[in-house]
């Protein structure tokens, strides 16, 4: 096996995480406005076959962990070929997607089949009035069904991802925390981060809540949570567990617990640009290396990770309101 990547802070590199769309059927307040966008032309994306190439030249330089995501990953029509194409790369050992999961009912079993292996279902509320609010279009309902259909295929464990927006779905937290005590699900609760410079970015500020909080009003309402220990130290979520529950209830605070010292990730964007860090803007472009690669893209390809991965910044200053701000959420992918 190929040795881990390593950067210049001594962070072994190496999960890809690929957005295949800027295009969502959602329109989340913190993550994507409803006006004035404009999205990557067709002739720009990556397609199946680059995407396959970018994740063999990963692999080959140590990389072994792979997330689908987007915008919305299952609004990309070529989606099953993709997961085909990446799940096929000897040596990548997990591959999974995040996803609103509405139109998961309808592929889930090609997706599977395919060689996707487990899914994080993004709902930040069970309250179908609140969700309106805060995710704009969808339903709980669909979401729910989407749900059920990576449940009966098999995927597992389940991860959902809240995001925790004050006077949206706050209060909701307790709902979707109390789900892990008949399942085992992981349910997480994710702080809000601001991404580029219009009312989402504003959004992810005036309604931010500390993980802190939401911890408080789980725990005085389902009782105490039982720390768990840490098994992946890359992994984002503090993880605790409530009594006699068979789930697990996770908590990513980017802002108020940074947790830049254990990153092991890269992000490839649509338009395969590499950025190095979701909080700030460097971009390595990757599309010169995928399509004038003259019959060295692999190689190509493997120095602008290398390279990336040797510019990869730590640290961020979101409490100085310091943010990326040629990004946003919709086109990173989380
Ligand atoms: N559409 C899919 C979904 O919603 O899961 C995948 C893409 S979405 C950008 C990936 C994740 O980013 C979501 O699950 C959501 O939890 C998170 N997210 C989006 N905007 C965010 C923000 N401003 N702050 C924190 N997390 C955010
Ligand atoms: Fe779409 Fe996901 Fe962004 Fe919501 S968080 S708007 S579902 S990309």
């Amino acid at each position: 096996m190929q040795p881990q990547p390593t950067d210049r802070f001594g962070r072994r590199i190496h999960y890809l995480r690929v957005s295949l769309t800027d295009h969502c059927n959602l329109r989340c307040i913190y993550c994507m406005p409803v006006r004035g966008l404009t999205f990557v032309p067709h002739d720009e994306l990556l397609n199946a076959s680059e995407i396959e190439t970018v994740v063999r030249a990963a692999v080959a330089i140590g990389f072994d962990k792979v997330r689908l995501t987007g915008g919305e990953p299952t609004m990309r029509t070529d989606l099953v070929e993709i997961v085909r194409r990446v799940a096929a790369v000897d040596g990548v050992r997990d591959l999974s997607m995040t996803t609103n999961a509405i139109l998961l009912p309808g592929i889930i079993h090609d997706l599977v089949a395919a060689g996707l292996k487990r899914v994080n279902v993004h709902v930040d509320t069970l309250n179908p009035d609140h969700l309106k609010r805060v995710m704009r279009f969808g339903s709980i309902a669909e979401i729910w069904a989407g749900i059920e259909s990576a449940v009966a295929a098999g995927l597992s464990p389940l991860k959902l991802n809240c995001v925790v927006v004050r006077d949206y779905n706050d209060a909701d937290v307790v709902d979707l925390a109390r789900l892990t005590i008949d399942r085992e699900w992981h349910v997480r609760f994710i702080e809000l981060m601001p991404l580029g410079t219009d009312e989402c970015a504003r959004v992810a500020m005036a309604n931010f809540v500390p993980s802190s909080e939401t911890r408080a009003r789980i725990r005085a309402a389902l009782g105490d949570l039982t720390p768990l220990p840490n098994l992946d130290h890359a992994d984002e979520s503090r993880n605790f567990r409530l009594p006699g529950a068979r789930g697990v209830v996770g908590f990513i605070s980017p802002v108020s617990e940074p947790y830049c010292g254990t990153c092991n990730r890269m992000r490839l964007t649509a338009d395969g640009k590499l950025h190095l860090c979701l909080l700030h803007d460097t971009e390595l472009d990757l599309k010169p290396a995928l399509r004038n690669g003259n019959g060295h893209t692999l190689d190509a390809v493997q120095s602008v990770l290398l390279r990336g991965i040797q510019r990869k910044p730590t640290g961020h200053r979101l409490d100085e309101g310091v943010h990326t701000e040629n990004r946003r959420m919709f086109q990173l992918g989380g």
